[in-house]
């Protein structure tokens, strides 16, 4: 009998890093690893930290280091993928031309790859999550940002400068007038639709509000840690105020949809991160908008989705990477 396939997977984050061993069918062989980033601590320590949870990882699931395959490894982006290399992402100050690929090859003596962390959530979703009965597959990841990965067949969309994909800076307002965005520029998808911006559109919102509204309510007593949660929360419960900033982070949302159609004409967008927890009505919304305003042909088959894996998606997405690097061989 051929020997079981196993896989490493490790998402690393600005606050903490994730890992699992995942068996041939995207199964993780225990819960993840979770280990503080500590970016701050120097990239030192940050690899050894990275390592550390990786051979954690192999003992959680209970097996030993000749039974990995391979190791796949995600970051945020700034990156070159195809080096391997972390170059200098906003959320891992100071770190700055980390050879994360080849140090975790060296280390562990298993073939490595590197992917950027929300091309290997998209790719955790297209191989075992939501996606997986699709062909081609688009996510959307909803967060502090916007993060976003395209998938066609078994292709993932690096691009030639590893920020393919990049959908949270889609352009869906004028750029001389639009929303400021943190990459720099105006009228990026980001600067409307991350769990931020919802916030920052609540507050405008409900202060050009002539009615009552719940949110005005909580904003004032719930100033520093009112967050998007509680906007879907008071739109759930029939606030008017917070209904119309959710339905327009659905038509923000289906406006950076529409582009991806007229671009790639995926099977599938699948919605991920916080906002999931909004339910089907939110979902609904980002349907009826999409199928409104897409490009007619493809748009009327297109399905719109919520990811199924959460957070796990990234360390299964990483292992997946590896996998596919290994039978592509
Ligand atoms: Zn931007």
């Amino acid at each position: 009998m051929a020997e079981p396939l196993i896989y490493v997977g490790l998402d690393v984050g600005g606050t903490t890093m994730k890992s699992a061993a995942v068996d041939d069918a995207g199964k993780p062989l225990s819960a993840p690893v979770i280990m503080a980033t500590e970016p701050e601590r120097g990239q030192e320590a940050g690899l050894e930290t990275m390592c550390e949870t990786i051979r954690r990882a192999v003992k959680a699931a209970g097996v030993g280091l000749a039974d990995v395959t391979a190791i796949g490894v995600a970051t945020p982006g700034l990156m070159d993928i195809k080096a391997g290399l972390i170059l200098d992402p906003p959320n891992l100050k100071p770190w700055k031309n980390v050879p994360v690929r080849d140090h975790i090859r060296q280390v562990f003596g298993k073939p490595t790859v590197y992917q950027n962390d929300a091309n290997a959530a998209a790719y955790g979703e297209f191989w075992v999550g939501s996606g997986q009965a699709a062909k081609s597959m688009v996510l959307f990841t909803l967060g502090t940002g916007v993060g976003g990965g395209i998938i066609l067949g078994d292709v993932i969309v690096e691009g030639e400068h590893s920020h393919g994909g990049e959908l949270g800076h889609l352009r869906i307002a004028m750029p001389d007038r639009g929303r400021l965005c943190g990459c720099g520029a105006r009228g990026c998808l980001e600067a409307y639709a991350s769990a931020t911006n919802v916030v920052k559109r609540a507050r405008e919102e409900m202060a050009a509000w002539r009615g009552a509204t719940k949110l005005r309510q909580y904003y004032t007593a719930n100033d520093d840690d009112f967050t998007s949660k509680h906007v879907f929360n008071l739109a759930a419960a029939g606030d008017e105020c917070a209904l119309k900033v959710v339905d327009d982070t659905a038509y923000y949302l289906a406006l950076g949809a529409c582009a991806v159609i007229s671009s790639v004409d995926p099977e599938m967008i699948v919605f991920g991160g916080g906002m999931v927890a909004a339910g089907e009505s939110f979902r609904s919304r980002i349907d009826t908008y999409v199928r409104q305003y897409g490009l007619p042909f493809p748009t009327k088959t297109v399905k719109i989705a919520f990811a199924s894996l959460g957070s796990d998606a990234g360390f299964i997405g990483a292992a997946g990477c590896a996998r596919l690097a290994v039978k592509a061989k």
